[in-house]
């Protein structure tokens, strides 16, 4: 009885996917070379797999569940659930033109040729549009199309636009925002169910853990009010008295977004001392 887990076998989301489920205290080993790894601490089974076949495997069940991007899985357009966005892999799919080009709107691409590796979904875009445009299907180095005349756009995946940029493309229009999800079959056994909930408690523990920081900071005795004020803490700063008296040591957990004002703050409120900690796993 086993949870079995498709993620990447090599590329963007392998060391991603790897290190979640590790830092969700299952030590899964490597497998560059191998197809498939256990846990010795969890009872799942880890399949190395494409990133464009792990949707086809969740749905048929070949595996419970998988770590996959957004854009492979609506591309694919199998039925499979989304069980939580897990925050890696951030990229998007956007249509990209010639530098040089003057780009209105959909409309551009009316009797155009379009290549990407993403034909349902720029098929839908284009049809949302009411834009006709020929799409011409590749499976890699998209962006070398139009300078071999074989489109006159692209729609392609996207992080900073550099690729792009030295092949004299420009992004003109994203059409997905697209991370990284866990998606499940859609029926999966009761002992696997369970499982999942495990693993799925664990992800939002160490996800939530990464947002904030825990903070120590020593403070007088005067302005001990003002300060702990300022911090929020899970449930209320925790104040113990220093050994000097008159001063007292603050412990308390910070927002990430948060953090920078509040630091500002809290030495213009004669904090001393400020030591600011990662947390590894937290837990409400
Ligand atoms: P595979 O051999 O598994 O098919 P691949 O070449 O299709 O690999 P990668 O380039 O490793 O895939 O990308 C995997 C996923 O990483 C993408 O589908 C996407 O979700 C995400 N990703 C994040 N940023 C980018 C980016 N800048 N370019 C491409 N993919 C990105
Ligand atoms: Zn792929």
């Amino acid at each position: 009885m086993k949870l079995k887990i498709a993620i990447q076998k090599s590329g963007r989301l392998h060391d991603d996917s790897m290190k979640l489920l590790n830092d969700c205290g299952l030590n899964v080993k490597n497998g560059h070379n191998q197809l498939k790894s256990m846990s010795e601490n969890f009872p799942v089974e880890v399949y190395f797999l494409r990133d464009d076949d792990i949707p086809q495997y969740v749905e048929d069940g070949v595996a419970h569940i998988g770590f996959v991007g957004e854009n492979v899985l609506y591309e694919k357009n199998k039925t499979v659930d989304i069980v939580e966005k897990v925050g890696f892999g951030k990229c998007r799919l956007s249509i990209a033109v010639g530098k040089n080009d003057e780009y209105t709107g959909p409309q551009f691409l009316q009797g155009k040729k379009i290549a990407t590796s993403y034909p349902f979904l720029t098929q839908q875009f284009l049809k949302e549009n009411g834009v006709d445009c020929e799409i011409h299907e590749i499976s890699g180095s998209v962006e070398l199309a139009p300078g071999i005349g074989l489109a006159d756009a692209v729609c392609d995946l996207v992080s900073s636009g550099s690729t792009l940029f030295m092949n004299g493309l420009k992004e003109v229009q994203p059409i997905l925002q697209s991370q990284a999800v866990l998606i499940k079959g859609k029926e999966l056994p009761a002992e696997q169910q369970q499982l999942l909930d495990q693993l799925v408690f664990r992800i939002r523990a160490v996800r939530k853990a990464k947002r904030y920081k825990y903070v120590l900071l020593n403070a007088p005795e005067q302005s001990l009010q003002t300060i702990v004020s300022l911090l929020p803490g899970m449930r209320s700063p925790t104040v113990l008295p220093l050994a000097e008296s008159g001063w007292s040591s603050v412990h308390s957990v910070i927002e990430e977004d948060a953090f920078w004002d509040k630091i500002e703050q809290l030495k213009a409120a004669g904090a001393e001392g400020i030591l600011v900690v990662p947390i590894e796993k937290m837990i409400m």
